[in-house]
């Protein structure tokens, strides 16, 4: 009998294990359960909210890049590991029940929420497309409300545009957006694009801790010196729809927040009664859950010992440990089906590159710390290279051509009804517990 392979999860983790698997066990029934058609490269998601890049531009076709692997398209929400059954809700609603030999949880992570009053109603994510492409339709819808007014303080509140986490994902999201901004407000007749201000706010002493003090100072530099202000040491107390208040007290009247403080592993992996470790599914060094070999996980859902750096270290969730995790990963599923010796996952940081828009960027590629224009240089090298698809690699470098010799053509695509909210558009509360998916597997005729 052919052996049923089901991975959960189509980004570049879940669909770089297919890929692997369609070379390494050709016979395999292998299915790809994901409720998108294709792998999003998050690290291009900023400057898609700023218009700098069309959406598609940040997505590989899994159709294209996959050859015998089914799709099945939905949202595993749950899985049973007894009876070896995940429970999906494919994209029209209805549930499905697939068995298998062995199973590759790739499901990434969603935006971490914390208890902060109003934060899950108003707060904006950064995590997926919709997200993205609505935030940019967001911000361009209040610079014409603010044109429109003739409140002035409705005016200042609609060109107040809060992001709350100083990390790569909250700086990069500032900086693209506020250049987009800076660019379409002096375009707005009635509006004094002097009135548009960005804020990040940032719990840490220093933007991107990681990046180390010089580029965090750098950086720092590039966002002050564009009229961002940044408040370091300072949290949000409370969100609602008119206003933040921060945890020094003050109060700011804006129509924006967008939370970047933090991601969290997918909710299934709580919901699968097996050991997790701040959310995420504790595995091996081979990937594979202690105890249930017949279960992998790997990227951003899994707590993968990080063996370069030894002790209790765990892989930091980023596309380069998903991405590299993902061969070793098909390497061992195929040799458990086999039933040879499976391998460790072990890699060396290749470093972290941020880009502020525009000729500005941070990088520090192998350590080496770089701004500027050779951190651009690097940083949009790094990308295309990373996209591991020709017509994404090509279709990414026209777009940035086009923005740099034509500049910002934002448009608002009418996509500002929707609520916008991080909590539905990240599927935060949909998920079953073991039990309950062995109930929902067990009512599908
Ligand atoms: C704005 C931003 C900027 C970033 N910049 C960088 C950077 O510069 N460098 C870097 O290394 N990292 C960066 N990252 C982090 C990086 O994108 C992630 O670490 C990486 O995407 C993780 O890969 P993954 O395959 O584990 O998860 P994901 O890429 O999140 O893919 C998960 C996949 O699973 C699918 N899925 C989710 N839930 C289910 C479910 N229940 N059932 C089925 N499918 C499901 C999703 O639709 C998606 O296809 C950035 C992240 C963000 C948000």
């Amino acid at each position: 009998m052919r052996s049923r392979i089901v991975i959960v999860g189509g980004g570049f983790a879940g669909a770089g294990v297919a890929r692997r698997l369609e070379r390494l066990v050709p016979d395999a029934d292998v299915r790809l359960v994901c409720p998108d058609d294709h792998s999003l490269y998050l690290p291009l998601l900023p400057q898609v909210a700023a218009g700098v890049l069309p959406a598609r531009a940040a997505t590989v076709s899994l159709s294209r890049r996959l050859r015998r692997t089914r799709l099945v398209p939905g949202r595993a929400v749950g899985v049973d590991p007894a009876a070896r059954r995940v429970v999906v809700e494919t994209i029209d609603g209805r549930r499905e029940v697939l068995g298998y030999d062995r199973l590759v949880l790739a499901p990434g992570s969603v935006t971490k929420v914390v208890d902060i009053p109003g934060l899950r109603e108003f707060g904006r994510g950064m995590k997926t497309l919709a997200e993205a492409a609505l935030l940019g339709d967001h911000v361009l819808g209040q610079l014409e409300l603010a044109a429109a007014t003739t409140d002035p303080a409705e005016r200042e509140r609609r060109c107040r545009f809060v992001v709350v986490g100083g990390g790569y994902a909250g700086v990069e999201t500032a900086a693209n957006l506020q250049l987009m901004t800076a660019s379409v407000a002096g375009r707005i007749r009635g509006l004094d694009p002097a009135l548009v201000r960005w804020h990040v706010v940032q719990h840490a002493a220093e933007l991107m801790p990681g990046l180390g003090t010089r580029l965090s100072e750098d950086t720092h530099r590039v966002l002050v010196g564009r009229g961002i202000r940044v408040d370091l040491g300072t949290g949000l107390t409370v969100v609602d729809d008119t206003s933040v208040t921060l945890s020094d007290g003050r109060r700011l009247e804006t129509a924006t927040v967008v939370w970047t403080a933090g991601v969290a592993p997918s909710p299934l992996m709580s919901h699968l009664g097996l050991p997790t470790s701040h959310g995420a599914l504790v595995v091996g060094a081979d990937l594979a859950v202690p105890g249930r070999p017949e279960i992998t996980a790997l990227g951003d859902a899994a707590s993968v010992p990080d063996l370069v750096t030894g002790g209790d270290a765990t892989c930091p969730p980023t596309a380069q440990h998903a991405t590299r995790q993902a061969p070793v990963a098909a390497a061992n599923v195929a040799a458990s089906l086999a039933g040879r010796p499976t391998t460790p996952y072990r890699h060396h940081d290749l470093g972290l590159v941020v880009d502020l828009g525009g000729a500005d960027a941070v990088a520090k590629p192998l350590g080496i710390g770089l701004a500027g224009l050779p951190a651009q240089v690097v940083t949009r090298g790094y990308h295309l290279w990373a996209l591991r698809a020709p017509g994404a690699m090509a279709r990414v470098a026209t777009n940035w051509a086009l923005h740099g010799v034509g500049g910002s053509s934002s448009v608002r695509l009418g996509l500002t009804t929707g609520s916008g909210g991080l909590v539905e558009l990240e599927h935060l509360d949909d998920y079953l517990s073991a039990e309950q998916a062995g109930a929902a597997a067990g009512a599908v005729p």
